[in-house]
């Protein structure tokens, strides 16, 4: 490692001279600079103060016993800790020789005594300046290293996250896939299988009610009364279920290139009854053709007009269908002027078997929106709602350009 004086602090600086009075006056030139100085008066002890310590500057007296000034001075130079340290060497012989074999030493600079005070001071101020600086940027060389290295840890750690989270979103996806079908599977098989006995019981509380009214007490009435309305409910959820899960077993083979027009007029002919009962205008934007199942948009459109006209308020029901586009999409909304959906269960309502409104208000099974979920999902789309209470709502689908 490189001597590395502090950044901020005081700088050291080495005086080495034999005559006791010159250290005095090279004293008396420097202290002004403010550093800490501290005198040697021979190579040897000046060699004991480089072991341990790190300095700005050494001034190296050329003429002393013993060591002289040269000698110390490549002793200096070969130990790695001092080797880049600045020296000045003082000396009173100008002659050339001398002056190659300090350069060759690696002096700095040479200084001729009589030594002026101010030329030392200023020569002196401008090294521990240089080693200043340099001590900053190797400090600033560090953090840099220092936060690098921390950056290629933080960088791996990173990396091994994301690999495992990658991997953890690939299993949960499977299990989800897996436990969908599965789901899929079981809604397809019990709604199926249901349907016969409960068509049985159905039946035969029908056959009851028909036989036995008013021939029992009138607890024995009511009784099979409530046997036939929840039997027939029971019919109606379990007929919304399969037609739910027969969604996505629906083959590819029946998506071709669809007019969203045609799929909306079916769906307006197969309500007309309810259309004409409620008085409801529907007005409507040309449409788009779309690729996708052409009895599937019908169904989807005809649960969203269904719902726009069941939720109605004490208004006539008005609806508005029309469509935008973007590159990559069209964009089908169904605005009606009903009651409106508390926003809190914009989401809510999607979901099987969901309804909002007491059972006596409504007379579905809240599979409708399920159903549009499925579908439009199944067409690469996005369903959704925009609404508040009393603002009526306006239901959102969309459906790739490119099928
Ligand atoms: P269902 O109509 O059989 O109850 P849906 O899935 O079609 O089931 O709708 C779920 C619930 O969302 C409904 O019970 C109703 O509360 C609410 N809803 C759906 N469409 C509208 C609408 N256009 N205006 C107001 N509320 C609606």
């Amino acid at each position: 490692m490189e001597p590395e004086p502090a950044a901020d602090s005081r700088m050291k600086i080495l005086l080495v001279d034999d005559t006791p009075e010159n250290l005095v006056s090279l004293e008396a030139a420097l202290v002004g600079l403010g550093e800490d100085l501290v005198m040697a008066q021979s190579g040897r002890e000046a060699l004991r103060h480089l072991l341990n310590d790190d300095f700005a500057a050494v001034l190296l007296d050329v003429r002393m016993p013993e060591m002289d000034g040269f000698e110390t001075a490549e002793l200096i130079r070969s130990r790695p800790r001092s080797r880049q340290i600045p020296i000045l060497f003082l000396t009173g012989y100008r002659n050339e020789e001398h002056l190659f074999r300090g350069y060759d030493l690696g002096a700095v600079d040479f200084l001729f005594k009589p030594i002026v005070p101010e030329v030392l001071r200023s020569k002196v101020a401008v090294f521990v300046e240089l080693s200043r600086s340099n001590a900053k940027l190797r400090k600033q060389a560090d953090a840099l290293r220092k936060q690098a290295e921390d950056l290629h840890r933080v960088e791996q750690e990173v990396r091994r996250l994301n690999t495992s989270l990658e991997a953890r979103v690939l299993e949960r996806t499977e299990e989800l896939v897996r436990s969908n079908e599965e789901l899929q599977q079981f809604a397809y098989i019990a709604s199926h299988d249901l349907r016969e006995p409960l068509r049985t019981v159905s039946i035969y509380a029908q056959l009851l009610a028909k036989r036995y009214q008013g021939r029992l007490d009138g607890d024995a009435d009511q009784f099979i009364t409530f046997i036939v309305q929840n039997a027939e409910r029971m019919e109606t959820l379990v007929h919304d279920l399969l037609d739910f899960s027969r969604i996505d077993v629906r083959g590819m083979d029946f998506f071709a290139r669809t007019s969203c027009d045609s799929a909306l007029d079916d769906a307006v002919g197969n309500i007309r009854p309810l259309v004409a009962e409620s008085g409801a205008l529907i007005t409507r934007d040309p449409l788009p053709c779309v690729m996708g199942d052409a009895v599937q948009l019908t169904r989807l459109f005809q649960n969203l007009l269904v719902n726009s006209i069941k939720y109605r308020s004490s208004d006539v029901p008005r609806i508005l269908v029309s469509s935008r586009e973007n590159a990559e999409e069209y964009l089908i909304s169904v605005k009606d002027n009903g009651i409106g959906i508390d926003p809190q269960y914009a989401e809510k309502i999607f979901g099987i078997f969901r309804v909002l409104q007491p059972r006596d208000r409504s007379s579905g099974s809240g599979m409708g929106l399920a159903i549009c979920r499925k579908i439009v999902t199944r067409h690469a789309g996005r369903i959704w709602v925009e609404s508040a209470l009393g603002q009526g709502a306006t239901f959102y689908w969309t459906i790739p350009k490119k099928g």
